[in-house]
């Protein structure tokens, strides 16, 4: 038996067309994270390496004063490359190719600082996710798990009233390497 049909007979709500709309609907929030700053939106996808990266580009962004922007972003293809078995998880291996103007401006002014605002480069991300064999699954997991308010974790992954993050490598897929 395959990989895959290993990782379908564990997960049998795992299908391909969804991860990989999954993985392009992550990738673009997370950068837009970067633009806007509130990278707390993004926590629940990425691992705390990850998370701790993003948080420093944004911070250093904001130590020189200048926005990162990611303008016309647009995601072109979201190719699996390998899925693997591990005794307690399961990996997926994705390139993403995206395309975007990527400049900077002036956090004040907001007037353009450097990189190409005239044409969309194009780039190949290498995303790493990775979910537990015992992942709970989202059944029942519409609530906080530290004070029971609903939430809705797809759209952010901290609680409106108790400002829990919920982590998501307890019930799904979450990256856990990718360029900054
Ligand atoms: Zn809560």
């Amino acid at each position: 038996m395959g990989v895959l049909e290993n990782l379908v007979e564990q997960d049998p709500e795992f299908a391909e067309a969804k991860f990989r709309s999954k993985v392009e609907n992550e990738f673009v929030q997370i950068k837009l994270s970067m633009v806007t700053g509130k990278t707390e939106r993004i926590k629940h996808y990425v691992s705390d390496e990850i998370y701790n990266r993003i948080v420093a580009k944004v911070e250093d962004d904001k130590a020189n004063n200048r926005i990162q922007l990611y303008d016309e972003l647009n995601v072109y293809s979201v190719q699996i490359t390998s899925i693997n078995e591990l005794e307690d998880c399961f990996t997926i291996e994705v390139n993403l190719c995206s395309r975007a103007l990527e400049y900077y401006i002036d956090r004040d002014t907001r007037k353009y600082l450097s990189g190409n605002n005239q044409s969309r480069v194009e780039k190949n991300n290498r995303l790493l996710f990775r979910k537990k064999k015992n992942a709970k699954g989202f059944n029942g997991v519409q609530k906080c798990p530290s004070c029971g308010a609903s939430m809705d974790i797809n759209e952010n992954g901290k609680c409106k009233f108790c400002g829990s993050i919920f982590t998501l490598e307890n019930y799904d897929w979450t990256i856990v390497s990718m360029d900054i």
